[in-house]
């Protein structure tokens, strides 16, 4: 029905894995003959949200190429500071870089789709900070692909904690601050949550003046205001980069269909003879 209805699903369910198994029937109609559409996962269960991943991933890349103020905390001082400010192995790009996670890891798909396309880069590093819980620490099914990619990985309970000599918080190029997803509490870990001291894991002016003054903060939103993972009086630090992310959001996902119906090439084309000279898209 779904297929000769529409040219696309785009499915966002509680359960993980439906969106999988449903592309796995689409291929199954493809070889007896039917009409198949492309889905697109926009969120599975606990599992995965590989569309929040790439917008994720183009934000941090736009941040590490140091160019528009908009794009980045540190934009066109990318020379000053390996030269001036201690920060001589700074690189452009997303390889060679520490990238930090700090919340419900254990719940967090994002983090899981963002984490798996982080680990194709070189020599990136993941820090998982949360607390030492079996429902928000790392689930074991992440820690085991991380290994089998060789990718160096730390879990820690505060940012305080040390890495290479150093607190955590003063290590990372860019810090992926998620919400307790409190909606998924089962009762049974009422008990053990109460004794966890949640304040460790929301960031404050103070924290976020110890980070490299380049690295930015990314979040997946909705953020929670009540929890205060990201308190409002951190947005206007260059190093906020929640709603620039948000908006790439947007961008991303219009490529995505572009990409998904084969238009891509023709809007780019037409982008360029048409629009280029009256608008700016970076706006
Ligand atoms: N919007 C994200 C998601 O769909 C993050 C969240 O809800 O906390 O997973």
């Amino acid at each position: 029905m779904f297929s000769s209805y529409f040219d696309v699903i785009i499915m966002r369910s509680p359960i993980a894995r439906l969106a999988e198994s449903c592309a796995y029937l689409m291929n199954d109609l493809e070889l007896s003959g039917n009409r198949t559409v492309p889905i697109v996962n926009a969120g599975s269960g606990a599992d995965e949200h590989p569309t929040q991943a790439l917008l994720d991933i183009y934000t941090l890349q736009r941040s590490f190429q140091f160019d528009s103020p908009k794009d980045s905390p540190a934009a066109n001082r990318f020379e000053e500071l390996r030269e001036r400010k201690g920060y001589a192995g700074l690189t452009k790009g997303l390889a060679h870089k520490t990238y930090g996670f700090c919340g419900d890891i254990g719940r967090g798909r994002t983090v899981r789709s963002l984490a798996m396309l982080l680990a194709l880069y070189e020599n990136a590093r993941l820090v998982f900070v949360s607390p030492d819980h079996p429902t928000l620490s790392m689930r074991e099914d992440l820690r085991e692909r991380l290994v089998d990619r060789n990718v160096r990985f730390y879990e820690f309970e505060s940012f305080d904690d040390m890495l290479d000599e150093k607190p955590v918080i003063e290590q990372l190029d860019a810090l992926y601050m998620t919400r307790i997803q409190k909606e998924h509490n089962n009762p049974q870990d009422a008990a053990s949550m109460a004794r966890i001291d949640f304040s460790r894991y929301c960031l404050t002016p103070e924290l976020v003046g110890r980070m490299k003054e380049y690295a930015p903060i990314l979040h997946p939103f909705p953020r929670d205001q009540h929890f205060g993972e990201i308190p409002p009086e951190i947005d206007n630090d260059p190093r906020a980069m929640y709603f620039r992310q948000a908006r790439n959001g947007m961008w991303i996902r219009a490529a995505l269909l572009a990409h998904v119906f084969d238009v891509d090439r023709l809007i780019s084309r037409h982008f360029m003879t048409e629009y280029l000279e009256r608008h700016n898209y970076n706006d």
